[in-house]
């Protein structure tokens, strides 16, 4: 059985504003799925709202299945369980999401106390434990959070994330705040952390190079859809959707320079989510666009094994 099994999720504000539309996507136990599109794209809507962590004004459709288990009707008490032991999530920019007047140890044993009623002084060695997992000495349980570089700090959201060893760990952008040679670490330090302790991964990321690097599969977002997903090199070096395409143009493989393929612009930017183009929403910026384009919307469908796709080039020959 799959870990996650994402069903016709939809997320939408108000009458007409669609975030999210329709999306099906499943990450099985231990595997990395790498979620990728510019932004406003619905790519941190749809990381949200896996663990219903989105404003009350959205309205969610669908199922989110983790374990079996419906996300959008568990009970609130049932929820707060999950959302730090089923499953929990890793930010961008860890200094908004730590609390500047407490000390990192406590807000890295808080999830534990309240949690799993470990007693203090078990959660205290748990916390030198953590700290040594993402590679800071255990004396810095007594820094606060603006005592520690950006890295160290996302080193701490990361051991936060791990305290009641969920199975499966959400990162919306974890290293985008980040200069280039901490990024790297810091990517290296959750996919090795992950596959260690068999945790499934979903990472939201703009750099699909970096996602490519990460994980197994990848997803492309575009206007609250995923237009394109399969295995993650077949993803990156073969794209199926001329969106994909563009992306992984745009994103020439990390540590790479003989592959360094000149950026290629994409012209334009994602549509206002309140006001979506008709048919294929990619067509005003597609540069392969025909001019079914403009009315038919092509769904997801196999455009080789186990990739998908959502453009009438790949699809439209088949039934
Ligand atoms: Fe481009 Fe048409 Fe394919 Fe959309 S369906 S991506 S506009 S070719
Ligand atoms: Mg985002």
């Amino acid at each position: 059985m799959n870990l996650l099994d994402i069903r016709n999720l939809s997320v939408t504000y108000g009458t007409d504003t669609a975030a999210v539309r329709g999306v099906d996507l499943t990450v099985e136990a231990g595997r990395k799925l790498g979620i990728a599109g510019e932004s406003g794209c619905g790519k941190s809507t749809l990381a949200l709202a896996l663990l219903r962590l989105l404003p009350a004004s959205a309205r969610l459709s669908g199922q989110i299945l983790l374990d079996g288990e419906d996300v959008l009707t568990m009970k609130w008490g049932r929820l707060r369980a999950v959302r730090w032991a089923g499953a929990s999530i890793v930010f961008q920019g860890a200094m908004h999401s730590l609390n500047a007047v407490h000390r990192i140890g406590d807000q890295i044993a808080e999830p534990l106390l309240v949690h799993r009623q470990a007693t203090p002084p078990a959660a205290r060695r748990r916390v030198g434990e953590l700290l040594e997992h993402v590679g800071l000495p255990t004396a810095r349980a007594d820094a606060y959070p603006h005592e520690l570089s950006g890295g160290q700090r996302q080193r701490v959201m990361i051991a936060m994330a791990l305290a009641c060893d969920p199975r499966l760990i959400v990162a919306d952008e974890p290293t985008t705040a980040l200069d280039v040679m901490i990024q790297a670490q810091i990517l290296r330090l959750i996919e090795q952390l992950v596959s260690e302790q068999n945790i499934a991964l979903v990472m939201i990321s703009h750099d699909l190079a970096v996602l490519a690097d990460t994980c197994d599969r990848l997803a492309v977002m575009y206007a609250g859809r995923i237009v394109e997903e399969g295995p993650a090199r077949a993803v990156y070096d073969a794209a199926q959707h001329p969106y994909g395409r563009a992306l992984s143009a745009a994103f020439p493989r990390i540590g790479d320079p003989a592959s360094r393929r000149a950026p290629r612009g994409l012209p334009g930017d994602p549509p206002d989510p309140a006001a979506l183009p008709s048919g294929c929403t990619f067509h005003p910026r597609c540069p392969v666009a025909l001019e079914v384009c403009a009315s038919e919307d092509p769904p997801l469908a196999e455009a080789a094994p186990g990739h998908r796709s959502a453009c009438v080039l790949t699809t439209g020959s088949r039934p």
